[in-house]
């Protein structure tokens, strides 16, 4: 097993990587920038390396200063988490060359993934359905533009080839809009992510999010955990996510299931991944792959028994998957509501000082934050403070587990998301289950 292992992450993912660590008897060094000394895993951790200041770029995105931390305290593998440094190909080759074990995918397969353009071109080739679309990146030929959009039908998406986190993309409802479409999408994404590579998908009209969670080692092994169904988004940033997907047909999961493991296989995956999908009329059509541990991953964990980052560092450790897919047994139903601190009614980012913070409790309520009373929320990075799972043997018991969780849920002193998951529990679609990614949108009047 990993002797010791570096938490490259910040937050609520730090402290979750820490406990598996601890666990599983791993030492472990957690790096942080200098505003991050109180965080709660920078305490319990065996040593901690302060890595710059607190903007990210000098510190959780120092690729110099990480590798240096993992070099000074004799740790053998690099825990990314998520965000950050987590799915950079280049980082990824950097902490292998340095000579430690990167706690995810090849560098290879980072890259082959993280461009969405190769991403889908392999996942085709693999037999996994994707969204009509441009088969490859766009050219200037503005005729062959018109012509592909026409053939896919409008509306259509201008997406970044290396686009993330909800950003670099456009929807197109007209010929007459789409020469404008692109040329902005370009500037925007080369500007956002020194790429200004963009393609061409239908946009799906009503779809769902539902992703597979997979695990893979590297002795060409391979399954599934099942599906999460992610559709209730802002600004294309996931919510609110549940397991299983309610109402998706039994046969209709391992197919699209056992497609994703046989990907894996195809691709030499290695690692804990996720693939998306856009569900519509009862086809799934492929997105992105996620070469990392998913802040969603809690959900998959309470249905299926499987500690998912345990899972990645035992095959970062070389060990072959612990699991077969007979093994997996999916129980009752699990939902994450995302915690963040922000103005509930304009979304607004709500950092400080944290007075008072009481946890809520009870059977199948899991609570994943680094919040204590007392700690301040940093402005400088992700909103997220915490996530509030409940698992119950049916969507039904799941949803008033949570309901009474975040009622009880104190967070004293900022300002947090926990109304908007209140009123979002008690609403009548959301109730039945099944709601398309436009859904939460068009609640909140923003459509
Ligand atoms: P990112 O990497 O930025 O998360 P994704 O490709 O995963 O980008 O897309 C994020 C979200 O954007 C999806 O969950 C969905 O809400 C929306 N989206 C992406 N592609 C399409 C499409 N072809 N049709 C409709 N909506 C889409």
């Amino acid at each position: 097993m990993l002797s010791k292992v570096v938490i490259a992450n910040r937050g609520e993912i730090a402290l979750r990587i820490l406990r598996a660590c601890r666990e599983m008897g791993i030492r472990t060094v957690a790096i942080h920038s200098s505003v991050d000394r109180e965080l709660k895993h920078v305490r319990l951790a065996d040593e901690s390396v302060c890595i710059g200041p607190p903007p990210s770029g000098q510190s959780y995105l120092n690729i110099p200063a990480v590798i240096s931390a993992a070099e000074v305290t004799d740790a053998v593998a690099i825990h990314p988490g998520y965000g950050f440094l987590s799915e950079n190909a280049d980082f990824a080759e950097q902490v292998e060359k340095s000579g430690f074990i990167f706690i995810g995918p090849r560098p290879d397969t980072i890259r082959l993934m993280g461009d969405k353009v190769s991403a889908i071109a392999a996942m085709k080739a693999a037999g996994v359905p994707c969204v009509p679309g441009s088969d490859g990146v766009l050219t200037e030929d503005m005729e062959q533009n018109f012509r592909i959009a026409r053939e896919i039908g409008y509306p259509v998406i201008i997406k970044a080839a290396g686009g993330g986190g909800g950003r670099g993309m456009r929807v197109v409802h007209s010929e007459a809009a789409l020469h404008n479409a692109i040329t902005l999408t370009c500037n925007e994404a080369g500007a956002a992510f020194g790429n200004d590579k963009v393609y061409m998908e239908k946009f799906l009209e009503n779809p769902r999010h539902i992703e597979f969670q997979v695990l893979a080692d590297e002795h060409g092994h391979a399954i599934h955990l099942g599906e999460r169904d992610c559709s209730m988004q802002r600004r294309h940033q996931k919510v609110l996510e549940e397991a299983p997907a309610p109402g998706l047909p039994r046969n209709l999961r391992n197919k699209i299931g056992e497609r994703c493991a046989q990907a894996c296989r195809e691709i030499g995956y290695r690692g804990a991944g996720t693939f998306e999908f856009l569900y519509e009329n009862g086809e799934f059509y492929f997105i992105e792959m996620n070469t990392r541990v998913q802040v969603e991953h809690p959900v998959t964990e309470m249905i299926t028994g499987i500690d998912i980052v345990k899972e990645q560092l035992h095959i970062a450790a070389g060990e072959p998957l612990r699991y077969q897919q007979k093994d997996i047994r999916f129980t009752g139903h699990a939902i994450e509501c995302r915690v963040n601190a922000e103005d509930p009614n304009n979304f607004m980012p709500s950092p400080g000082l944290v007075n008072r913070y009481h946890a809520p409790g009870g059977p199948g309520i899991r609570v994943d934050t680094h919040l204590y009373s007392g700690y301040r929320v940093p402005p400088y990075y992700d909103s997220l403070i915490g996530k509030l799972i409940a698992h119950g043997e049916s969507r039904e018991s799941a949803i008033a587990r949570l309901s009474t969780a975040l009622d009880e849920m104190v967070v004293d002193g900022i300002k947090t998301n926990i109304p908007l998951h209140q009123s979002l529990l008690k609403d009548a679609s959301f109730q039945k289950g099944g709601t398309s990614i436009h859904y939460l949108e068009k609640k909140l009047g923003l459509m």
